[in-house]
């Protein structure tokens, strides 16, 4: 059992509230590769910006649930070595599914955890939660819960279709759960296929999606004021990012996000936490696809790897600065 402060990492708990006040959002990127935490790091510490690296049950599987607890303790040593004295990054557990995972990332180090019981009947999801809440609260760990469900596909979490939060149950859902976040849905879905052609708008030639469902969030902040609200699936999936991969030789077709001037006014409101995993696997895969295309006789890994790592750089830097505005928002 290990408790994550002596890993110096942090729960989410101080950085909401800031974030809440302030009218930004933290950035919750997912990771499971050694690129991916750097990219990531190297961002936050170049930004002066608390972070969240998140991982997935699927990302556990892949990576292995010990390195990724080294990674992040790793991480926080890295961005020391970068020059930022107090880091401020949180390794949080994204789609737990049940109570048992919960537990064992807790006792592994994890800062901040997520249950998802969204797509249980309503009791039920908040018996889970507070299940969760209870054991993680004894070691002042957080946890993020869900009311509502995402339509789209991430790792082992799919919904053929999405069903907004309905405002009227999260009174009850926060105060009889005592969770600390709640990801609600308002429009964002999972994946890099979040709407199809027909879903959207043709606007100068530009597929645009059906707008998120402001007027819901705006119901919730006013029955929760101040609380901290978070947004999943909220990949903007960058069309040049896109265009990239298809030019060299990959098979994307009608990949469509939600935009960012949709997600920088969600920012400004309760919504103190966005998620984002598909923009990093596009940054990486468009990178990797143009380096290999280009130098066909490369065959060490580091060579395609580094303008990955520093494609994934430069969109974190950008989401940071441009749409979530938590640069320079260090405690100290
Ligand atoms: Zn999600």
């Amino acid at each position: 059992m290990v408790n994550y402060k002596d890993l110096g990492l942090v729960n989410t708990r101080e950085m909401f509230k800031r974030a809440v006040a302030g009218g930004y959002a933290i950035p919750a990127f997912n990771f499971n590769t050694m690129e991916q935490m750097q990219a990531i790091v190297m961002a936050a510490v170049e930004t002066k910006s608390p972070v969240i690296m998140q991982v997935s049950k699927g990302a556990r599987n892949y990576a292995n649930a010990t390195i990724l607890r080294y990674m992040a303790e790793g991480a926080v040593a890295y961005a020391k070595e970068l020059g930022c004295a107090h880091p401020e990054i949180v390794l949080h557990l994204d789609h737990g599914d049940s109570f048992e995972l919960c537990k064992d990332c807790i006792d592994m180090g994890f800062s901040s955890v997520m249950i998802d019981g969204s797509h249980l009947p309503y009791e039920e999801n908040v018996a889970l939660a507070k299940k969760v809440v209870e054991y993680a609260h004894q070691f002042d760990v957080t946890v993020e819960a869900e009311l509502g469900v995402l339509a789209g596909v991430e790792d082992e979490v799919s919904a053929a279709e999405s069903h907004y939060t309905k405002p009227e149950e999260v009174i009850d859902f926060a105060t009889r759960t005592g969770c600390d976040s709640l990801a609600i849905s308002i429009g964002t879905s999972h994946g890099a296929h979040k709407f199809t052609p027909e879903q959207c708008t043709l606007v100068n030639g530009v597929l645009v999606p059906p707008p998120l469902a402001f007027d819901i969030l705006h119901e919730i902040e006013k029955k929760l004021p101040g609380f901290p609200i978070v947004l999943h699936g909220s990949s903007s999936v960058p069309m040049d990012e896109v265009n990239t991969i298809n030019q060299y030789g990959g098979k994307l077709e009608a990949a469509i996000g939600i935009p960012e001037e949709q997600l920088r006014e969600a920012s400004k409101s309760a919504v103190c936490k966005i998620n984002i995993d598909s923009d990093s696997r596009l940054a990486m895969t468009a990178a990797i696809r143009k380096h290999l295309a280009e130098h066909p006789g490369d065959f060490d890994p580091r060579q395609y790897l580094k303008p990955a790592r520093e494609n994934m750089k430069k969109m974190y830097i950008h989401k940071i600065v441009n749409v979530l505005g938590s640069d320079g928002k260090l405690a100290q």
